[in-house]
């Protein structure tokens, strides 16, 4: 049997320090509420020290690189963003959409000197000579950052950035025609869920996907039943969230959206959006053939994320991350129903007991520890969400327990210990 564990143990100085001022300060009771705020404080603290302390790293071992230029369909080029390290991975993409001589720009790196003179060449390569505009996936730098200097290439022509505006953050979107200044930073036309932009060849439809920010969007490629999955879906390693109830969600309705696509694809094949203009091939025979395909023939239900390499199964990469999280899940309401066993009458967890026997296993580094922390709390609160357990007051410490009977062990099942060694769905990666 596991020694008792405490709130302390997983709890970092500076949140302990102050979660034990406040309890000398308001007494026993109001002190234990405090614990609990300044360890969900320490769980974001971690999160965003988590990010601080990775983006500085080299980008994870064995990646495959990928050359700076790509075409990977008649319809879209990948741009590299020249950011290349632990969390964006070889870097973010950007995408050039279309085949006539102004394309959408999806997303513009995070500002790297390096970025714009690539962009102008690869357009360059491909007889682009504009942009319809750009769309922005979300507000994080390595997705916005870029957009001065796209501006700036374009000082002749109105480089209108769409991007879901993030009203609770202040940010203002463009006035009426969409005409205010188009160098003020932090501008941009909001898009709508199911706001729908042309370009000559490419039909792109916006959906709001909010979880890994509230602000996220993806957007469908129509013509190619593909979708542009911002950060949320990564190739290379999971993808973080803000709210994790909010991003399964999203998840889940990527993954309906894109099997309708492939569906529609399959009983509809040829379909070149009945726009009559440019179809495959029209930028001649420069297709460049990564990921193993020849990009002139693209099967539908791709993924294009915002870092790392295409992948090909979108559907069953979104149905695999969707076992992930229910994998996960389970290893929490595991652990909760092996703390009724050891005692029925109080048997909750605290999240950080949680934290502590679920993490402690793979991970001793602190930072990560209270990023662990930020994951764990978020699953709580989903699953308080979905009333399979509630926070329960009356312990020393709040802590978690099994919401109703039907979560418990069964009394045959007391004493056993239930079988954990399921492997992650995503471990394969
Ligand atoms: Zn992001």
């Amino acid at each position: 049997m596991r020694a008792p564990l405490t709130t302390r143990r997983a709890t970092p100085p500076r949140a302990h320090a102050r979660a034990v001022a406040a309890e000398e300060e308001e007494g026993e009771e109001r002190g234990a509420r405090h614990r609990v705020v300044a360890m969900i404080d320490a769980a974001k603290e971690g999160a965003s020290a988590f990010v601080a302390a990775n983006f500085a790293g080299p980008p994870p071992r064995g990646l495959p690189p990928l050359p700076p230029i790509a075409k990977l369909s008649p319809r879209v080029i990948r741009v590299l963003g020249q950011n290349p390290s632990a969390f964006t991975l070889q870097g973010t993409n950007t995408y050039l959409v279309g085949t006539g001589k102004t394309r959408w720009l999806i997303d513009t790196g995070e500002g790297k000197r390096a970025y714009a003179p690539l962009l102008r060449r690869a357009m360059k390569a491909h007889g682009v000579e504009g942009l319809e505009g750009v769309l922005l996936t979300h507000w994080h730098g390595d997705h916005v950052g870029g957009l001065a200097s796209v501006r700036a290439m374009f000082p002749d022509v109105a480089v209108v950035a769409h991007k879901r505006v993030r009203r609770d953050k202040g940010e203002k979107a463009l006035g009426e025609g969409g005409n205010e200044d188009p160098r003020a930073a932090r501008t941009y036309a909001d898009v709508a869920d199911g706001a729908v932009f042309r370009a000559t060849g490419a039909t792109i439809r916006a959906m709001h996907t909010p979880g890994h920010s509230e602000d996220h969007v993806v957007f469908v490629l129509e013509e190619e039943g593909a979708m542009f999955a911002g950060d949320c879906v990564l190739n290379g390693n999971t993808a973080t969230f803000e709210c994790l109830t909010e991003y399964s969600a999203s998840l889940e309705r990527m993954e309906r959206e894109l099997r309708a696509a492939v569906d529609e694809g399959n009983g509809n094949d040829g379909d070149d959006g009945g726009d009559g203009k440019a179809g495959d091939g029209d930028d001649g025979g420069e297709i460049t053939p990564t990921d193993g395909n020849n990009a002139s023939v693209v099967p539908r239900g791709r993924l294009y994320p915002s870092h790392g390499e295409v992948i090909r199964d979108g559907v069953k990469k979104l149905a695999e991350y969707r076992k992930h999280r229910s994998w996960r899940e389970n290893i929490f309401m595991d652990e909760l129903r092996d703390g009724w066993r050891r005692d029925p009458r109080s048997g909750g967890m605290t999240a950080a007991e949680l934290c502590d026997v679920v993490y402690s296993r793979q991970v001793s580094w602190l930072v990560l520890k209270t990023a662990c922390a930020h994951i764990t709390s978020q699953h709580l609160a989903k699953m308080t969400e979905e009333g399979r357990v509630v926070r329960e007051e009356g312990r020393a410490l709040w802590g978690w327990v099994l919401s109703s009977p039907r979560y418990r062990p069964a009394a045959s099942e007391m004493g056993e210990n239930a079988g954990r060694a399921r492997a992650d769905p995503l471990s394969a990666r």
